[in-house]
């Protein structure tokens, strides 16, 4: 099969044949339709997470069944299937208790294994972590869930709970930012966004953003807090730095829910945060990491319905050598919207 193959860390990325794995007992083998490209691939291939390599990136992914291991009850060949990025050991007290992206034993496809930067990707635990399509959502609108439209659902629902009327304060609107964006409106939440550039926010007003700042041009929580007359209900930090962390919480009003979405990798894992303000005005800090298999179904019925369209933050699709260059600069130049990579193109 095809695949784009990482033979070292922050090297050129090269596509070329490599061997099609097979189904291990318990697992399937999909044939990738769909993958998106995400900051995530880019946070592997400079090297903030434990890969081995050579490696394959890629965790966003939709695609066919075209191998069923020994054991295997719920899947067949020909089935359309996506994937949590975090799929869980199907048999610890947290899988079975329906939070498998809190696994301990967990497996991330393009980061514990290879990835779907591929013709074909395995996917372990399958009756655990597989999910099925409906006949009415695409394979590209099934591989945007991937990670980030999954974990702005879960982050705004399961854990901010947020409600109608409330105002949401969201920092970042590249993928996640914009999957929280249309996530918000959807529930009737009012939406300030902040980014730093024009065009991004451009897109969130698109999508029902009420009022949009830039980044670096006014002290960003002073502005929410007018905005809002005392502040936001919820903030989202869609990016993940000390900098947008901050800004997030403080533009909170006084018992105000804040999720960390944007990974905040440090050497020592430590961020500086607010903490005086967290107390004196009883702050959550919550974190969000995907979402588990169990909780599709919900948000898969408010996009066949069209509730929800992942669709829409989709910019581009492009094939695994246009996607080798493009990940490298991930960081410097996260272009607008969603990048699809289609692995069957040429
Ligand atoms: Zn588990
Ligand atoms: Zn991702």
């Amino acid at each position: 099969m095809r695949a784009m193959i990482m033979d070292a860390l922050a090297e050129p990325l090269e596509v070329r044949e490599v061997a099609p794995p097979s189904a291990p007992a318990g697992g399937v083998v999909v044939e990738v339709h769909a993958t998106g490209l995400c900051k995530s691939d880019w946070h592997a291939w400079v090297g903030h997470d434990d890969v081995a390599l050579p490696h394959v990136p890629g965790h966003e992914l939709a695609g066919t069944i075209v191998e069923v291991g020994e054991g295997v009850q719920r899947w067949g060949v020909g089935d359309r299937v996506t994937v949590p990025f975090v799929m869980g050991c199907g048999a610890c007290e947290w899988c079975l208790g329906g939070n498998a992206q809190v696994c301990p034993d967990q497996q991330q496809p393009g980061f514990t294994q290879w990835g779907s930067f591929a013709e074909r990707v395995v996917l372990r635990a399958a009756d655990t972590n597989v999910v099925r399509i409906p006949d009415g959502v695409s394979f590209e609108a099934a591989a945007a869930l991937g990670c980030r439209f999954a974990t702005a659902y879960r982050a705004l629902t399961g854990r901010a709970r947020v409600q109608a009327g409330e105002w949401i304060t969201v920092v970042g609107a590249g993928g996640v930012g914009l999957s929280a964006v249309m996530i918000g409106v959807a529930l009737g939440a009012r939406v300030i966004v902040v980014d730093r550039t024009p065009a991004a926010l451009d897109a969130a007003r698109r999508l029902g953003a009420e009022h949009t700042l830039i980044a670096g041009e006014s002290d960003i929580a002073a502005a929410v807090h007018e905005i809002t007359g005392g502040g936001s209900h919820v903030s989202v930090d869609a990016v993940g730095s000390a900098q947008t962390a901050r800004d997030a919480v403080l533009s909170l009003r006084r018992r105000g829910r804040h999720v960390q979405i944007g990974l905040l990798p440090t050497d020592d894992g430590m961020t500086a945060m607010p903490m005086a303000r967290v107390i004196a005005w009883e702050l959550d800090l919550l974190g969000s990491h995907g979402m588990a298999a169990v909780d599709y179904p919900e948000m898969l019925s408010l996009i066949d319905s069209g509730a929800l369209r992942p669709q829409e933050l989709i910019e581009r699709v492009i094939g695994l050598a246009e996607a080798a260059t493009l990940l490298p600069r991930m960081d410097a130049a996260s272009p607008a919207g969603m990048t699809m990579i289609d692995p069957r193109r040429p």
